[in-house]
């Protein structure tokens, strides 16, 4: 099992590294919606490419890059090594790991919910709410914060649940591969991606939640299966469409420095706050 995990972690970041690469070609060449040109800050503002924002996520991906081996890895070890020893002996081996994929997947629905609901948390899961538009890159567009959050409340878990190294990794790479797909915009064909969404999250449910009106921003939180939120009422009614408008409602994208700074800066009225009244 110690060789087995150490080959799938040695893996891991070429699998996705190969996913990445093909899904970030297949979009530019079979696209389902077309990126507008970013809007200027101010009339003699030097126009800003389609590269740009493109640089923006995978800036603040780098920023996270450095954050794994340095914090997220060693807290996620250090957390299966204290888990609590009350697994009962059915709860291993292949049936287990589909139960911990299934649990933790339960759990990362929350986690993302939480992140809405909550208002510290959304200052930080904002960031990547504020990309203008969506392809593959915006799947590794997170703030620090939130990335460190996210080690935090994961490593509870492992330790009150007890959950297995191996399992969280085989999650880790689950979870990167479909964000990758569920923010690309490659072209499916329709009965595809109807028949795909009743198990898993597509780009279509997922772009509704990028949708810049709170009340679709505020629904589809589900990140690996589509029925969490079916089941527990949070599925929205609107059906993606070209060139529907990807952002924060009444809030700008930001340069990639005011990006970083966003989530400590003092601010009067969140828009949830505005758009709840
Ligand atoms: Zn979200």
């Amino acid at each position: 099992m110690e060789d087995l995990q150490a080959s799938i972690l040695t893996w891991k970041g070429g699998v996705v590294l190969v996913w990445f690469a093909a899904f970030f070609i297949a979009e530019r060449w079979k696209p389902a919606a077309r990126e507008q040109p970013e809007p200027l800050a101010h009339e003699d503002a030097r126009p800003l490419g389609a590269w740009s924002r493109v640089g923006r996520n995978l800036g603040l991906w780098v920023a996270n890059v450095g954050l794994s081996p340095l914090v997220v890895v060693p807290l996620t070890l250090w957390a299966s090594e204290q888990a609590l020893d009350w697994r009962p002996l059915w709860w291993s081996g292949p049936a287990g790991l589909l139960l911990d994929l299934m649990i933790l997947d339960f759990l990362i629905y929350w986690w993302h919910r939480a992140n809405h609901e909550i208002r510290f948390l959304w200052r930080f899961h904002e960031i990547h709410h504020l990309d203008r538009f969506l392809d593959t890159s915006s799947a590794l567009r997170f703030h620090f914060g939130e990335v460190l959050l996210s080690a935090c409340a994961r490593a509870a878990v492992i330790i009150l649940l007890g959950i297995p190294f191996f399992s969280v990794i085989i999650f880790e790479i689950l979870v990167l591969l479909s964000a990758l797909f569920h923010h690309s915009n490659l072209r499916i064909g329709a009965d595809t991606e109807r028949l795909l969404s009743r198990l898993i999250i597509t780009p279509s449910i997922h772009w509704v939640h990028h949708h810049a009106v709170r009340r679709d921003t505020d629904s589809n939180y589900g990140t690996i299966f589509s029925f969490w939120d079916r089941l527990f009422g949070s599925s929205s009614k609107t059906e993606r469409w070209s060139d529907m408008p990807i952002g924060v409602e009444r809030t700008e994208e930001r340069r990639f420095l005011g990006l970083l700074i966003r989530p400590f800066s003092v601010r009067q009225a969140p828009p949830a706050a505005e758009n709840q009244l």
